[in-house]
């Protein structure tokens, strides 16, 4: 049987939500493919094993040391590597911040085609297909790997995490990997203040815009954010305004989110920010006008000021949440 391998985020020897969304991503190709997933960790993953239960067979977890701080490069030569014995069919990974920066580099190390940001997944003919967003989300477009080993990442919260209820071997391994080569690797990291998620491993974002008047009222938001646990996103227009630090900016310059559910407060619905918002699962959007372009691509609208509204819901979802 052939091999998918998935390379997997972790942190501190943990593994992250986005390692089993990829795993479930590659559990739909490897049917078409007749294919057996294998996943691989950056150094040693204390819950490694559970990977089994997304449907991997096999679990290898790279334990060269120079993989024991994050390194772009040293994660795509430990990959490279693991391609020349494994030789895969398909290599998944998400489209995290790692993800966006280790698939390119190794897709020029294997010579291999890249299909990033990709949402879903399906093999035709017995070939990758992967479906991209373009244009700023306006167009979602099917596109089909020829070459005989593909590279897709998929974008976080794409995929649920399905549980199959299965196990997974899991075996340490250390790679051929030349640690002078590694040019750049972290060595210190500082936590962002508040504790919430980052907008794009967030299940749920309440997001802002120039509706809120001013800095001054984000406490509502983050409110209903903690309320929902949730993290707190902006549009570009409050972060250029210096209301809200860049990290949070959601869109085309910003990130690209796709929660389940994603909560536009005070937001016009420029095309610029629909692209880091529209393939989020459910869509509530807030705004005074009810011609504003958000309610097209909105689950839920409600016309109103949200400087209103938003404190009656967070005082709902607190009752409803201490019943
Ligand atoms: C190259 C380029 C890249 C860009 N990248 C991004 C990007 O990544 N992300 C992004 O967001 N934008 C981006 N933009 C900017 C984008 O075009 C918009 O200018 C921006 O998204 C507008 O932000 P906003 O919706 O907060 O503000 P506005 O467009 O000013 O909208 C404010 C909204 O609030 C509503 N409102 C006002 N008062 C209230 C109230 N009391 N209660 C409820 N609603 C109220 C108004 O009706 C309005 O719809 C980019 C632009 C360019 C040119």
């Amino acid at each position: 049987m052939s091999t998918i391998l998935v390379f997997c985020d972790s942190k501190n020897g943990k593994l992250k939500p986005t390692a089993r969304e990829a795993v479930t991503g590659a559990m739909k190709l490897a049917q078409g493919l007749n294919a057996a997933v294998t996943a691989v960790t950056f150094g040693e993953c204390a819950d490694a094993a559970s990977l089994g239960n997304t449907g991997a067979k096999k679990v290898i977890q790279l334990t060269n040391p120079e993989l024991a701080s994050f390194s772009a490069e040293g994660c795509a030569m430990a990959a490279a590597e693991l391609c020349k014995s494994e030789k895969p069919v398909a290599v998944v990974l998400s489209a995290s911040a790692s993800g966006k920066e280790v698939a390119p580099r190794l897709a020029a190390r294997i010579n291999a085609p890249l299909l990033s940001d990709c949402t879903d997944v399906k093999v035709e003919s017995g070939s990758v297909c992967a479906l991209r967003p373009i244009y700023a989300g306006k167009v979602l477009l099917w596109a089909k790997i020829s070459a005989p080993l593909g590279i897709v990442t998929l974008r976080p919260k794409a995929f649920l995490p399905v549980e199959t209820g299965g196990s997974a071997e899991v075996v340490a391994q250390a790679v051929a990997l030349d640690g002078s080569k590694i040019r750049a690797k972290v060595v210190a990291e500082k936590m962002q203040e508040g504790g919430m998620l980052d907008v794009t491993e967030a299940d749920i974002v309440v997001s802002g815009g120039r509706g809120l008047k001013g800095p001054e009222n984000w406490h509502i938001l983050e409110e209903l954010a903690g309320a929902l646990g949730g993290s707190v996103g902006a549009s570009r227009a409050v972060v250029d305004a210096g209301w809200r630090p860049h990290h949070e900016q959601v869109g085309q310059t910003g990130k690209v989110v796709s929660p389940s559910l994603y909560v536009a407060v005070g937001i016009s619905g420029a095309i610029q920010h629909l692209a880091g918002m529209t393939t989020s699962r459910t869509i509530v959007a807030i705004n005074k006008d009810a011609d504003a372009p958000i309610f097209k691509v909105a689950t839920y609208g409600i016309v109103g000021d949200a400087l209103e509204i938003i404190p009656k819901i967070t005082e709902e979802v607190k009752k409803v949440k201490a019943e």
